[in-house]
Order: C-alpha cells, then structure tokens, then sequence
C-alpha cells in the first residue's frame, strides 16, 4: 500500500512559528507586505492548518489588497524566499517536535514489503525536506516521490500526484486508489482524500479532536492506534497486482 503522510500535527507538532514567519518575511520581501521580520501584528489572521503554504500566503496577500495578478506572478520567487527564510530560521534540531511514537512507527513501515511511505502536505517541497531532515524523518521519504504546497495551492489536486509519482517508478500506471491512504490531522486532509477517493486515516494530535474529522474512515490518537488502523484497513484492501 502507499502511505501519504501529512507533516504539521501528523509526523511533526510546533513547528508552525518559524514556517509562518518565514512566510511573512517573504510576503514583505516580494510584494512589501506587513514588517521586515514577519511580525503577525497587523497582518490578516488566516487559517493555515491543512492548507498548502501558497494558498495561506494568496489569502494574506490578498487581503491586504494585492492584486491577484501581481501574487501569481511573482510566485515562484516568494516561494524561493519563503525556503530560504524557513532554513534560517527553523531550529537545526526539530528532533524534539517528532510526534511520540511516529519515528518507530516509520522505521516498522519503511522495512514491510509492499508498503510506499509517501508524503502529501501543503508545505513547499524545499520546506518539507528541510522540515523532515532536522526532524531525523529525511531518510524514510524518497526524493521525486510525493506531493507537495509547492505542486498544487489546491490540496485535493495532491493525491493524485503523488499516486503518479509512486505509479511513474513501479511501471507507469498511477499507484491504485483502493490500495493509497492519506494520513492526516484536518478536516482537510480528509477532503483531499475523499477527492481521490482513497482511503485516510485521521490522527487527534494536531489541532482538531474526533469530532472535527468525521468523515475519515479511521481515527487514531496516537501511533500505536495508527499502526492498528493501518494494519486493519490493509487486510480490507484488494490484493496487490503482481
Ligand atoms: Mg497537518
């Protein structure tokens, strides 16, 4: 099966201020918006659990009344600047901000025959690989796999990216829906699923509790439990093409 993990609230918690920040920091750098240092006093507040990081900057910057226009096309360097602000600013050692359990969980997962770790976030490419090497998570990931904020503002268009990705080194075909689960902690993330139609399990330990992620088909609280939800919804799939 192709696991999709999420990062912020799944794999890794209380990492948002230095992602935010250097999101701030390029919004004034490129469009002049707010402070030099990416101070949050007098900038909009937007939502930014579960969503991709350029759909995050276009609401702030929209807001603040920047033409819609002028957002699109300077994009890619405000991504550009929003990397390099996060890997100055991100704590060398994010070791401490893994969700308990989860590395051990990972290291199980990445040793099982027939299992894809995968990614599926709202953070850039660039951030997410910076996040996940000071994490100690870097390595369970493989490069060229996976979708990110920096492929698609839209999260639902993510899956199906990375179901291609992971299909492109297996033959050619996009990876099977029945056999691809998102792992997420938002009501978001459920929706990205449900676009794709492919299974998820929601995790309790970012932002939102039970009751705000119905509509996943399993609910964990911790990594065991995931370990559980996984195994469980495994042996409900349809067996693996040989
Ligand atoms: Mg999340």
């Amino acid at each position: 099966m192709l696991l999709l993990f999420d990062i912020d609230g799944t794999l890794v918690r209380n990492s948002a201020g230095a992602h935010a920040q250097a999101l701030r920091i390029a919004l004034h750098q490129v469009h002049g918006i707010g402070s030099p240092d990416g101070d949050a006093a007098g900038l909009p507040e937007v939502r930014s659990a579960g969503r991709t990081d350029m759909e995050i900057a276009r609401e702030i910057a929209l807001l603040c009344d920047l033409p819609a226009k002028r957002f699109d096309r300077r994009r890619g360097e405000l991504m550009q600047v929003c990397l390099s602000q996060y890997a100055r600013l991100a704590p060398r050692d994010l070791g401490d901000r893994v969700v308990a359990g989860m590395k051990g969980l990972l290291e199980e997962l990445h040793g099982q025959p027939q299992t894809i770790l995968s990614l599926v976030t709202g953070n850039l490419e660039g951030i997410a690989r910076v996040k996940l090497e000071r994490a100690g998570l870097g390595s369970f990931f493989a490069q060229g796999q996976g979708a990110f904020g920096s492929d698609s503002d839209d999260r639902t268009d993510l899956p199906e990216i990375a179901r291609c990705r992971a299909g492109a080194i297996l033959g050619g075909e996009p990876y099977p829906r029945q056999r691809t689960v998102v792992i997420g902690d938002t009501d978001l993330d459920i929706a990205c699923a449900r676009a794709d139609g492919v299974w998820c399990v929601a995790v309790t330990t970012g932002p939102l509790g039970a009751d705000g992620l119905g509509g996943a088909d399993a609910i964990a609280d911790d990594a065991r439990q995931l370990r559980e939800r996984l195994q469980e919804i495994g042996e409900e799939m349809p067996a693996a093409r040989r």
